[in-house]
């Protein structure tokens, strides 16, 4: 059975992780795509968990043990971005994985954001290494996904956007279908 934990970032209520102006919490966003990624992976024939809630912020170890206790075999953290406190330029798409990573993740990463990339036009920051506890914490191969920036009012639009969020979440889809077919499976 192939199974895939997808983790929306944060909570409902988590304090500051929303656009500058309030319009749009970032919970909002990463569940959204994490529903929408989920039926379309259970529509490929791949069994999907998540590791968030609707009602609280889980703890971030909580929702690496329950990837662990469960045997995933990947786990994906959908984030939107943000640089500062108010409105700028930064803008675009970038993914991370653990400094010390293993090669699958990396793999998984770089299909993801290609995709994710190729799906929206926007911006290619890249993939990059940082100490998230999440992709810290797994036990699989793990990356954390950065959408947009909710910073940029041009994608703050598209964050909001029903469009953009099934986008990304055909992209995670269609990543996640190529990094199993690129292991045989
Ligand atoms: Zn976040």
């Amino acid at each position: 059975m192939k199974k895939i934990m997808l983790d929306a970032g944060h909570g409902p209520a988590t304090p500051g992780k929303r656009t500058p102006d309030g319009s749009m919490r970032e919970f909002e966003f990463n569940s959204a795509v994490a529903d929408l990624a989920a039926a379309m992976l259970g529509a490929e024939g791949i069994t999907v968990r998540l590791a968030h809630e609707a009602g609280r912020d889980v703890p971030l170890s909580e929702r690496a043990r329950k990837a662990n206790t469960w045997g995933a075999d990947a786990f994906i953290s959908i984030h939107a971005n943000a640089y500062g406190s108010g409105w700028n330029d930064a803008n675009g798409i970038e993914t991370y994985i653990y400094p010390q990573a293993q090669k699958q993740s990396e793999i998984l990463a770089g299909h993801l954001q290609q995709a994710l990339v190729a799906a929206g036009g926007r911006k290619n920051r890249g993939v990059k290494r940082q100490n998230f506890a999440v992709v810290r914490e797994t036990r699989m191969p793990a990356a954390l996904l950065e959408c947009g920036f909710m910073t940029n009012k041009t994608e703050a639009a598209l964050l909001k956007n029903t469009r953009y969020r099934r986008q990304c979440a055909r992209a995670i889809t269609f990543a996640v279908v190529n990094w199993y077919y690129g292991r045989g499976l």
